[in-house]
């Protein structure tokens, strides 16, 4: 039986729920009124079931097509602004014991070159990031209690915390790692990480079985209770996501959003962030052997549906996709987005070649970070490298109240300018800087407070005349 507060897997992503949900929205999907009641109910920002989202995504009008989308962009203005979050992925080790036949890191591609960083590389590759600009990473590495044990793990992030070079700092490390034991995730927490990151891959419990045939993987009810344990452990910021083309994707989205509503009612609060990765080509992996796929018009339903489902949940879209399709997606909710990726194993500091081939999947947005940086300011959105809240405290349920009361946004737009001064400052190209400093003064009349106004302009003041760095709200 289904039940949101259960802690069992299989009751709170329930196969019977997901497959009466479907049905039910298939046979309202033509119910224009309905659907019409639903965007209004929507428009409140309080979010939607997973069966009222479900009946949107299967409608086929393309007038409430748009009126999702017109909707998804109001949201994604009222609560986010036009600032977008920049990060970096960071692979630490491509050593893996599981057998996900979707990943090249599997533990039967002999062909893939296994790398682990050690911590005389971790200086190298994060100075290399710190180089670019960033002060944000997701650590990723394979599963595999020889190479990559917790030791290490927590090792690696003592390490790049404690990087200096120049101006440059790491200022949040969130990391993406195999499901593990509260004990352990309670170590995490206790190393100072800001999201905790496990992507479902598929919520469809079947196929999850046959897509991860060996390793601990394997375990579908200990995957999908990892929030759960995560939480448990002290972590207060977790982050969904499914591999898109792996399952069909309404199964997926009704799947997704039951998780959501699942940890909204045991944790009393939802996950931070959601990312929507497609499967993409890589080593040993061929997106066309996966039935799935789903094209650009559908990613862009499901991005806004998401958006106007669970408002105050971030949205990741990273460099698996290219510049045109990230493009249409920003405006429909996406809040963070990765740039200057590397997804090989030392990648930052020595670019590879096809033979020496570790990386997890292949970048379709190879732009430089400052060539993205420009991007988003020409499209008009703020570039931010902005890492406060967890830094000030501002997590989990305290998060989200300032979220819903609005006053996130008193945080939020000061501190994307005061990054992009910095990133300006230290790392811009001359192109780049242009255009920052012509946006910068416009940008600073939209803050509404006068006393954050003030405040604010001391500390672009402080960063460019005195050098000074890490001013934060
Ligand atoms: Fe290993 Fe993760 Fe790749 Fe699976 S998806 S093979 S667990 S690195
Ligand atoms: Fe994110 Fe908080 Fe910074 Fe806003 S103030 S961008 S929510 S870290």
């Amino acid at each position: 039986m289904y039940n949101p507060k259960s802690q069992q897997a299989e009751t709170f992503i329930n196969h019977a729920e997901i497959m009466d949900t479907l049905a039910f929205a298939k046979a309202h999907a033509d119910d224009s009124s309905l659907c019409t009641e639903i965007l209004a109910k929507a428009a409140q920002k309080k979010g939607l079931s997973h069966r009222e989202s479900a009946v949107l995504l299967l409608n086929s009008d393309p007038k409430i097509t748009k009126a999702i989308e017109k909707l998804a962009k109001r949201i994604k203005l009222d609560i986010y602004g036009n600032r977008i979050v920049i990060f970096a992925p960071l692979y630490l080790s491509n050593y893996c014991i599981n057998g996900c036949v979707y990943c090249p890191y599997h533990s039967q591609n002999q062909h893939i070159v296994r790398k682990k960083l050690t911590q005389k590389d971790i200086i190298k590759e994060v100075t290399a990031l710190q180089d670019m600009g960033h002060k944000r990473l997701a650590i990723e590495a394979g599963e595999d209690p020889v190479h990559n044990p917790i030791s290490y793990i927590l090792e690696c992030i003592n390490t790049i915390y404690h990087i200096r070079h120049k101006n440059g700092a790491i200022r949040r490390v969130n990391v993406n790692i195999a499901a593990t034991t509260e004990e352990e995730y309670h170590m995490l927490k206790n190393a100072g990480i800001g999201t905790y990151i496990l992507f479902q891959e598929t919520y469809h419990k079947e196929s999850y079985e046959k897509l991860h045939p060996t390793g601990p993987k394997h375990d579908y009810a200990y995957h999908t209770e990892a929030m759960d344990r995560a939480m448990a452990g002290g972590i207060d910021d977790v982050g969904l996501g499914v591999l898109f083309g792996l399952e069909n994707y309404p199964y997926e989205l009704v799947g997704l959003l039951m998780h959501a509503e699942h940890l909204e009612a045991v944790h009393g609060v939802g996950p931070h962030t959601i990312s929507i990765p497609r499967i993409k080509r890589a080593d040993d992996i061929n997106p066309d052997d996966f039935d799935n796929g789903i094209d650009d018009d559908t990613f862009a339903k499901i991005c806004a549906i998401i958006r106007i489902s669970v408002p105050y949940t971030g949205m990741i879209i990273s460099t698996r996709e290219n510049q045109s399709v990230r493009e249409r997606l920003l405006p429909l909710g996406i809040s963070q987005i990765s740039g200057g990726s590397k997804t090989s194993v030392g990648g930052y500091v020595k670019p590879e070649t096809n033979k020496e081939n570790s990386q997890q999947f292949d970048v379709s947005d190879q732009r430089t970070l400052d060539e993205i940086v420009a991007w988003l300011m020409k499209l008009g959105y703020i570039p931010s490298f902005c890492t406060a809240c967890y830094r000030e405290g501002r997590t989990g349920d305290r998060f989200m109240t300032f979220c819903k009361n609005g006053q996130i946004q008193n945080f939020c737009h000061p501190n994307a300018l005061i990054t992009l001064q910095e990133y300006l400052q230290d790392y811009a190209s001359a192109y780049t800087k242009q255009i920052g400093e012509m946006l910068l003064p416009r940008l600073f009349e939209q803050i509404p407070n006068s006393l954050i106004r003030e405040k604010t302009k001391q500390y672009l003041d402080d960063i460019a005349q005195k050098n000074m760095r890490d001013f934060r709200f």
